[in-house]
């Protein structure tokens, strides 16, 4: 509008970072209201056994704003790890977790039930985390084992001594750690041994084409020795073929989610997937 005399390609590209930015500040100011106005839920994905029963579920938070629509969290989870938002969003979603296990506490199949949450690095390294965990399994009472944190690997590397420390701590409190998405990113061998994790989830983009790529089903190989090795399972995740459950489940795999056996669905659904499984 003022400068015709720069170069198309620069407007272009400079108008487009300006609507990136009033696009994030608007959906950050959204995010801000989302909790109050009750517009945040979770999803459940089942995560099976060798047998394909169901052992499990990794919780996916959802977001359903009255007119941007359903947003996803590949979007709204990095605005909300900027702006701190996700120390509240994320202490919401393990307080409803915990709740949801305390629901399913007494039922001989759903009180079986693990359930997985995703914890942003901010989050984790918030220095009021684990007391704020300790209250919630407190005021819910749930058994811990039955809850497991989701780490990515990136996060753990980047704050190696604050965040053994931590695990130790939740260790002892019966909480059990996973290493998400493992095997993209800076990731190294060496700094698994000194992680106190329990469970690797091996990263969808090594499994989406282990059935053609040697190299992919070569690295899977690899985590699977190494995993066994420190005693912990591992997960394969984003399973979307038969093929690719079945040579997974020779390759030594221990549990499995993807497609293939459910996409994350409402508890409604999944309550049903479980009795049906
Ligand atoms: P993630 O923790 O690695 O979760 C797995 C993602 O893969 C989910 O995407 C899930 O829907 C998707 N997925 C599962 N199976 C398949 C499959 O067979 N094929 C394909 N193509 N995708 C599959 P979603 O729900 O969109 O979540 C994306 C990411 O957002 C999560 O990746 C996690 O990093 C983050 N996220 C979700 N909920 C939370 C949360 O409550 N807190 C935090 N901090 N992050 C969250
Ligand atoms: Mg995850
Ligand atoms: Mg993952
Ligand atoms: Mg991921």
């Amino acid at each position: 509008l003022s400068k015709d005399s720069g170069g198309n390609t620069y407007r272009f590209y400079d108008q487009l970072t300006q609507e990136s930015i009033e696009k994030n500040f608007a959906l950050e100011a959204a995010l801000g209201l989302a909790l109050a106005n009750q517009e945040l839920y979770l999803n459940y994905q089942p995560i099976v056994n060798v047998a394909k029963q169901v052992v499990a579920a990794e919780v996916l938070l959802r977001w359903s704003h009255p007119t941007l629509g359903n947003v996803s969290p590949v979007e709204f989870i990095p605005i909300a790890e900027k702006s701190n938002l996700i120390i509240k969003i994320g202490h919401w979603v393990l307080e409803q977790a915990c709740e949801q296990l305390k629901t399913w506490e007494a039922s001989p199949v759903l009180g079986q039930i693990k359930l997985s949450v995703n914890i942003s690095a901010k989050q984790f390294l918030y220095i009021n985390f684990v007391q704020e965990l300790r209250e919630i399994l407190a005021r819910t009472g749930i058994n811990p084992s039955l809850l497991k944190l989701e780490l990515t690997e990136t996060a753990v590397i980047d704050n190696m001594d604050d965040v053994i420390h931590k695990i130790g701590i939740l260790r002892q409190m019966g909480v059990r750690i996973a290493l998400d998405d493992f095997g993209i990113g800076h990731s190294s061998l060496v700094y698994l041994k000194k992680l106190p994790v329990t469970q690797i989830k091996i990263d969808q983009s090594f499994v989406h084409d282990v059935l053609t790529d040697s190299n992919d089903a070569a690295i899977i190989q690899m985590v699977l020795a190494v995993g066994k090795t420190i005693h912990c399972d591992i997960v394969a995740e984003g399973v979307e073929q038969v093929e690719q459950f079945e040579l997974l489940r020779e390759f030594g795999c221990d549990y499995f989610q993807g497609y293939y056996f459910s996409r994350p669905v409402n508890v409604a659904n999944f309550e049903q997937f479980v009795s049906a499984s």
